[in-house]
């Protein structure tokens, strides 16, 4: 490849890094991703210029085909969807990474053992996370409803992870592999990646969406190696770095070891555990909600993917707004992992106005909560249950969570009985200082601002 083409790539791939780096602040997010967008743009563009590179009307059908699909989704998809969304994504690229290395053992030996052996190591990586993202897709898309565990479900993985080695190694040694050898380890790296998703489910799926696109990264970044493409080698580094952080940042939040998401899945059927709660759930009206935080000094509101499901944020934001209109002091505190994204409430809280000033994580808050008079958790369940702290016997003993039972007042809005993502009673809706504002966020919020804005007059 030509000095220029490298140099070439050389400056998208830091552009592209540049871009990801403006993504670690909100002020400079937008510009970031706008950055990396046009890097990936002008790296296929460069792709156009690689000598050898013939096949115009394929590259420009697969670009035409592939953008007019992202555009149109990212389009139309709703916040909640999100998750799905990056399932499904995250799965074509490691899908791809898988093709180009079939495509490879298609043409035969003239690789080297480095590069053969890297495009089966994306292969693998690559074929696990496509089927295991379709897999994440259709749990979260509501398309696949039960959660499979086979028998010796450990076993088979570990058998399966080593059928798929041995296959490679078939592959790597053989000048030209024969086609039932790539075939039979294409499929058995697929149902290893479906297999390995299907007993997952509840709370761990984030933290899997996340495994899987670092090994897409990872994947890509070996096919980058065998293609001779700097810019994919890059970028799937970059990827592949970033998803493994944001992994550990995720399972930490949660107090959960990788191992455990990916042997030992908490869902909510598995969940068990736990000792018996005590007290009874005590509703009041949004009437008393509107009073109790209007005569307030303090309130924090705990946002939660209710929030985002009801879509309730322009609605907080302006109750929050009224309330400050009448003196009392409002903050929003964030857990790490509330809703179904890292960033997940930041975001929408943004979209709604709310400056950055008055959004704090749960380290900066937490100690915050004895003094304020009332908490108000919207549509948040696990990252506010206090038997994280207070319950060994509980599968999410030792998470962290926000202490908002802690507070003189507590008031969680939700629109019935259910337990969180985890499926795991939450002990904080029996104690003494909370109460119960049954309703769907948007609506109920609705009527609370009806209620402030009447006690002003
Ligand atoms: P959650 O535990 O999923 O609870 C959401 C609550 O919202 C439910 O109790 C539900 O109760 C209520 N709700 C649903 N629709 C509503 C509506 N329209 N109006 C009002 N309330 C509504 O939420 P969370 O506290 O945000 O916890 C996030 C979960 O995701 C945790 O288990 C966390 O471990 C997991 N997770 C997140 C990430 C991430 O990156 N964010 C990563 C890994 C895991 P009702 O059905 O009774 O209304």
């Amino acid at each position: 490849m030509s000095g220029v083409i490298q140099l070439a790539y050389f400056a998208v791939a830091v552009v592209f890094i540049l871009g990801l780096k403006a993504m670690s602040s909100p002020v400079t997010a937008r510009k970031g991703i706008v950055w990396a967008g046009y890097a990936m743009i002008a790296a296929t563009l460069v792709t156009f210029y690689t000598p050898g590179m013939q096949n115009y009307g394929l590259m420009i059908t697969a670009i035409v085909t592939g953008g007019a699909v992202a555009w149109w989704s990212g389009k139309v998809v709703k916040m909640t969807d999100m998750p799905q969304m990056v399932a499904i994504y995250n799965g074509m690229g490691g899908g791809a990474a898988a093709a180009i290395a079939a495509l490879e053992f298609a043409r035969g030996g003239t690789h080297g053992v480095t590069a053969t052996t890297l495009a089966v190591l994306g292969a693998l990586i690559g074929s696990v996370a496509f089927s295991g993202s379709c897999v994440a897709f259709a749990k979260l898309q509501g398309i696949m409803t039960k959660t499979w565990r086979l028998p010796q479900q450990n076993l088979v993985n570990i058998v399966l992870a080593g059928l798929a080695v041995v296959l490679g190694l078939a592959i790597i040694v053989t000048e030209t592999p024969p086609a039932v050898i790539v075939i039979a380890f294409f499929v058995v790296a697929l149902v290893l990646g479906a297999i390995l998703t299907m007993p997952i489910g509840g709370a761990d799926m984030p933290v899997v969406i996340s495994l899987l696109n670092a090994f897409t990264g990872l994947a890509v970044g070996f096919e980058g190696y065998v293609l001779g493409n700097p810019a994919l080698i890059v970028a799937g580094i970059v990827v592949g770095a970033s998803g493994t952080l944001l992994t550990q940042l995720m399972a930490k939040a949660m107090n959960r070891p990788i191992r455990n998401v990916i042997f030992t899945p908490l869902s909510g059927a598995a969940a068990g555990g736990g000792e018996a709660i005590e007290g009874t759930m005590k509703e009041l009206s949004a009437l008393d909600a509107a009073s109790v935080m209007r005569y307030a000094s303090k309130v924090i509101i705990v946002p939660g993917y209710g929030m985002a499901v009801a879509g309730a944020q322009h609605k907080v934001w302006e109750m929050a707004q009224l309330l400050e209109e009448g003196g009392v002091d409002v903050a929003f505190a964030i857990h790490p992992v509330a809703g179904r994204m890292p960033g997940h409430m930041n975001v929408l809280l943004a979209e709604a106005g709310v400056p950055y000033d008055k959004i704090f994580d749960l380290e900066e808050i937490n100690a915050d909560f004895p003094q304020a008079d009332v908490a108000l958790v919207i549509g948040a369940n696990d990252v506010v249950n206090p038997v994280a702290r207070t319950d060994k016997t509980s599968p999410i003993y030792g998470m962290p969570i926000l202490n908002v039972d802690m507070a003189h007042n507590v008031i969680v809005v939700k629109r019935g009985q259910g337990a969180g993502y985890s499926g795991i009673e939450n002990a904080l809706f029996y104690k003494d200082n909370c109460r119960m504002l049954y309703g769907s966020a948007q609506q109920i919020i609705g009527e609370v601002i009806t209620h402030v804005k009447a006690l002003e007059v």
